[in-house]
């Protein structure tokens, strides 16, 4: 497949069926999987031979959609998991533990910082949030000598901040770490952060890898490009033996494509068992078959709709990267080209009250926790997503209290177009 173009590979990547074969990815609903001898599952524990034997570590539906979305990004290994929350946590604490410490953009989910700032912090990794437009010496100021990773969101949700990946990927790699970057906003379809420098990358495919708003899920891709053994010191867990494993050390055992996801897997997914279910597999490989035609058509109807917005009295201010008018403008033409995400962010004319109300108008639009789905909705974050932060790290975050997201869905634009005018009429 790797070949072809992006959109081939969403409808045919990963999956090639043989003579007489199922056309469509057959959903393998067992736990368990049988095998002959003691022996041959006894290879399986040492991890000498490829194979399934229990779906908490992998199961053969999972890995053929990891493998459709590994081709879409143009890496060499993947895996899925149950939520992107836990594809956020697993690339970082698969390479870094108590004691270390991470870099990361200011500009994130806020379940990402969550996690981060409160829950990982609770584990011994600390955290330093830069903003992601920061300068060249506040971001080098940023790096101790236990740092790990660099992390940030190619398009941050909700702020929709365009991260200059490259820039990050060079001081990452300056320092002997990986970037790791959360590309669930723009999906490969409109950005591969690999082609960028980035070394990993996370989704949360609950988002337009799904689209439909069925299946919550996560996916890890990695690059095989990050070499590990050039800091053998820092990443132990890759460079020396697993006890756990029988010795096995990954990076010589499985190379620098396979070594990161490999541990990944036999350790994380080991332990704390963050499975997709092969159902939401399959649902995610039906989202992905369509993913180009639908990312083209929700960037195409946030455009319009961001255009609309910004024409419009009542608008205080409108976020899209895709306005020539926006900061980002031209990093998103760079990173960019065919468009962003189909995410709008703006700000009513009476602050958030007005918001609320403008909200509680709209019809065509639904009032949800969720952004990227085939449905139009939206959601005031202040209240919702990043009500654990205060003020000052909201601004940080670039969610001011007055910010409503808007996520526009596959719907005709005039219509959400039409609800917009109504409610902001009534305002
Ligand atoms: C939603 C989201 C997450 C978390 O994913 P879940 O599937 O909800 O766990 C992480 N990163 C970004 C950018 C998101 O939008």
């Amino acid at each position: 497949m790797s070949n072809y173009r992006i959109e081939t590979k969403c409808v045919q990547g990963g999956y090639t069926p043989g003579n007489g074969e199922p056309r469509q990815i057959p959903i393998i609903q067992s736990t368990t999987f049988k095998y002959n001898t003691s022996e041959d599952m006894g290879k399986l524990f040492d991890l000498e031979a490829s194979g399934y034997f229990y779906s908490r570590l992998q199961n053969p539906t999972c890995d053929t959609v990891a493998a459709k979305i590994c081709e879409l990004e143009g890496g060499t290994a993947a895996m899925l998991l149950s939520s992107g929350q836990a594809a956020s946590f697993y690339s970082i604490f698969n390479i870094a533990s108590c004691g270390d410490h991470v870099v990361s953009s200011a500009s994130i989910y806020g379940g990402t910082y969550n996690l981060f700032a409160v829950t990982m912090k609770r584990m011994g990794i600390e955290f330093t949030f830069v903003d992601p437009d920061c300068t060249d010496e506040e971001l080098e100021a940023a790096f101790r000598p236990n740092t790990k990773a660099v992390f940030g969101e190619t398009i941050a949700n909700p702020a929709l901040t365009v991260f200059d990946i490259e820039r990050f990927a060079n001081a990452a790699h300056a320092h002997g770490v990986p970037l790791i970057v959360d590309n669930t906003f723009a999906t490969p379809v409109n950005c591969r952060p690999f082609e960028w420098g980035a070394d990993i990358v996370t989704h949360s495919t609950t988002k337009y890898m799904d689209g439909h708003g069925s299946a919550v899920g996560g996916c890890i891709v990695d690059s095989g490009k990050f070499d590990w053994t050039k800091y053998p010191d820092k990443f132990p867990g890759l460079c020396t033996p697993d006890d756990s494993y029988h010795g096995v050390t990954y990076t010589e055992r499985f190379g620098l494509g396979g070594a990161y996801i490999t541990k990944a897997t036999a350790q994380l997914m080991r332990d704390f068992g963050s499975v997709q279910s092969p159902q939401s597999a399959f649902l995610l490989n039906l989202g992905l078959e369509s993913l180009h035609v639908r990312m083209a058509r929700h960037c195409e109807n946030a455009q319009r709709v961001a255009e609309f917005l910004e024409a419009h009295e009542k608008v205080a201010w409108v976020n899209y990267p895709g306005l020539s008018s926006n900061k980002y403008y031209d990093r998103a033409q760079k990173y960019l080209p065919n468009g962003s995400c189909g995410v709008v962010s703006f700000g009513v004319s009476g602050g958030r009250e007005a918001a609320e109300k403008v909200m509680k108008l709209l019809k065509v639009t639904a009032i949800e926790t969720h952004v990227a789905d085939a449905r139009s909705c939206c959601l005031h974050p202040a209240s919702a997503t990043h009500r654990q932060m205060n003020e000052q790290e909201l601004i940080a975050a670039g969610v001011p209290g007055d910010l409503i997201r808007l996520s526009c869905g596959l719907e005709a634009a005039d219509d959400l177009i039409d609800d917009l005018k109504q409610a902001l009429d009534q305002i």
